[in-house]
């Protein structure tokens, strides 16, 4: 169980990217995950809101490579549940539109979507960057930072005290990545 601080800080976002396609793929959760165009629904926001109420047993992560994001999910279902950077001193936390319930009025509407390059099917029918915009790398920027000053990178859910994951984090085999890449397609 999550729980995440109300008015939550932060915006709606959509990615397109095959990195994110390929994590839901290796996940087995593509078909509840990714939308027709192959996007991924985020929360953008910061660590510091995050609260894990329960099962934090079932916390898994894994990086599809040894330099992308941390990306964390309940090793139960194979929900995706929040994308981090590897150091918590950058308190970035892209919350998985797999694990929303109930109402999410308070994320507002989705303000941008991003690597429409890798988007699937007519991109026509998807209003997507092709890459993430400069103002919206901006907001983020501007998110962190504030962040940063209110102490969040010191008081996040997945990492402990000394700045260490909450669990271990299982980098993926070239071949598992590969294998994962070929199911985007
Ligand atoms: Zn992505």
């Amino acid at each position: 169980m999550l729980q995440h601080a109300t008015p939550p800080r932060g915006e709606r976002m959509r990615c397109y990217c095959r990195d994110c396609q390929s994590y839901a793929h290796h996940l087995g959760v593509a078909d509840r995950v990714l939308d027709s165009h192959g996007g991924t629904a985020l929360f953008e926001t910061t660590s510091g809101g995050l609260q894990i109420t329960q099962g934090q047993e079932y916390l898994a992560a894994l990086r599809l490579s040894p330099k992308g994001p941390i990306r964390w999910y309940a090793s139960c279902c194979h929900t995706p549940i929040a994308n981090t950077m590897a150091n918590p001193g950058l308190p970035f936390l892209a919350l998985m539109g797999a694990c929303w319930q109930g109402d999410t009025q308070a994320l507002g509407a989705e303000r941008v979507a991003v690597f429409g390059k890798d988007a699937h099917g007519e991109r026509s029918q998807i209003q997507a960057h092709d890459k993430i915009p400069m103002s919206a790398m901006l907001r983020v920027a501007r998110r962190l930072l504030r962040a940063r000053l209110r102490g969040e990178h010191r008081r996040s859910a997945l990492f402990d005290d000394r700045g260490q994951p909450c669990c271990h984090v299982r980098t993926l085999t070239r071949e598992e990545r590969q294998a994962a890449r070929a199911l985007c397609a």
